[in-house]
């Protein structure tokens, strides 16, 4: 049994892990590499493997860091099962979907200045047929029910708290030799955030493969997070401009506006016109609202006494580019929630443009952003930024608001590692090093366990697994 760590080592996306076991061959993830281009442009490299030899993917979340060159797999001859969550699928569909039309887009724009200079055409990353087709090939399996996947191979999918349907993957690996437990974290949500439950804690592994995204940070306690937000929103309807919120469609978006409901008195959001300038946000909420089942104690208290925990009085979906295009004649009282979360594509960049020059205005982080973003650069704190081609200063207030994260902080982690009996040895992914290390650190004060961070094409022996990794 081996493990080949392929994707999200040392960094924060990509995520892609190769099982061998009893002459099967699993894939765990199937990622998108995001940040600049040099590092995008790995993903239209071969994969280390024949897609076509694989028996069958495990998907931990539809985020496209773990999903998105699953149709890159299916052009390479992948024909098997892809095995997830429900609404995962429902998620991965609204994302692979998008994500491929907006390469089909990139790819026409760029091959209509390529014919002009006379030189190759080149290929969409991924198209809308190889995701549609990939999709077809999705399996859906609820939380805590096994299944055997394949002749000794036991899955079991867990409810990681991260975004809706996002899983902790554990696999019960059986050949004629031994019998292995592996418990992939995905990625993990944030204790007592909005709408999902918190991650599940587990108790039994061989081995343990976890995220490390936030391992060097302390999200701010949440009734400090509710607070601040609710600053930024009394300073900015003072000011009279308007509140930029760069938001990731699925998970953030719907956060957003369920604290928006939540909290519409004591923030003043009456006095705000909302927008939810996404296409995609707004079809993620119809499948969280779909999804009701999945949500925690209080989104169903909510529920059962409003009716649907995402709706306000004030709010307006602009699905069309004319009216998303309308909000520019705005100058005061609009909060504009639009993608892409990091800020390197979508309606965010277009608002951006219009506001970010203005000191009334306010941009609120409330998200992760990765080297190389736009959004990165803001947090940062650039004083002017190009946007096609134009300087554009920036004077309006930017604001991180750290306790909405998505992904466990580093106490949180370590309470998730400790409620495995033994202390099992453990690897970290998905995490750039600082982090990694930092919570290498904290693991081996804590638990005295040395944890692994494996550099991309490692490959972890499962039949030699002592008490701890060399
Ligand atoms: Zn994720």
């Amino acid at each position: 049994m081996k493990l080949h760590i392929l994707g999200a080592a040392r960094q924060v996306t990509g995520s892609m892990f190769l099982l061998e076991t009893g002459g099967h061959r699993l894939l765990i993830d199937c990622g998108l590499i995001q940040g600049p281009a040099s590092e995008e442009a790995r993903n239209r490299e071969r994969f280390p493997f024949d897609p076509a030899s694989l028996d069958a993917v495990v998907l931990t979340h539809a985020h496209l860091d773990h999903s998105g060159r699953l149709p890159l797999l299916v052009r390479a001859g992948f024909r098997g099962p892809v095995h997830t969550h429900p609404a995962s699928a429902d998620l991965a569909a609204i994302l692979l979907q998008d994500a491929a039309m907006l390469a089909e887009r990139d790819a026409l724009l760029e091959n209509r200045k390529r014919e002009r200079k006379g030189q190759k055409p080149v290929e969409p990353l991924t198209t809308r047929r190889e995701a549609e087709a990939v999709l077809k090939q999705f399996r859906s399996h609820e939380y805590q029910t096994a299944s055997e996947i394949l002749p000794g191979v036991l899955l079991t999918l867990h409810d990681a708290g991260h975004i809706l349907g996002s899983a902790i993957v554990e696999l019960e690996l059986r050949d004629d030799r031994r019998t292995r437990r592996l418990v992939f974290s995905g990625d993990l949500g944030h204790r007592d955030a909005p709408i999902l439950r918190d991650p599940t804690r587990l108790r039994k592994a061989d081995l343990v493969v976890m995220e490390s995204t936030y391992g060097d940070r302390r999200h701010r306690r949440w009734p400090d997070t509710v607070r601040e937000m609710g600053e930024i929103f009394t300073e900015a309807s003072e000011g009279g401009g308007n509140i930029l919120i760069p938001t990731f469609a699925i998970g953030r978006a719907q956060e957003l506006l369920y604290l928006f409901q939540q909290h519409v008195r004591d923030w003043g959001l009456d006095r705000w016109a909302i927008f939810l300038d996404s296409p995609m946000a707004i079809e993620a909420t119809e499948v969280y609202t779909r999804h009701w089942r999945l949500h925690d104690e209080e989104a169903a208290r909510r529920r059962r006494r409003n009716g649907n925990v995402f709706a306000l009085p004030n709010l307006r979906l602009t699905r069309t580019a004319p009216q998303s295009m309308a909000i520019n004649r705005i100058r005061s009282g609009a909060v504009i929630l639009a993608g892409s979360g990091m800020c390197e594509g979508g309606r965010i960049r277009h608002h951006f443009k219009h506001n970010l020059w203005r000191e009334q205005c306010h941009v609120v982080f409330t998200g992760f952003q990765a080297m190389g973003t736009l959004g990165r650069r803001l947090v940062d704190g650039a004083r002017q930024v190009k946007l096609w081609g134009e300087t554009i200063r920036v004077a309006a207030r930017i604001h991180t608001v750290g306790g909405l994260s998505a992904h466990a902080d580093r106490q949180e982690l370590l309470d998730w590692y400790r409620a495995f009996r033994g202390n099992p040895p453990l690897v970290l992914v998905h995490g750039e090093p600082a982090a990694q290390t930092t919570l290498a650190a904290a693991l081996a004060e804590r638990f005295g366990i040395r944890a692994r961070i494996p550099a991309e094409g490692e490959v972890i022996d499962l039949d030699n697994l002592g008490g701890e990794l060399p």
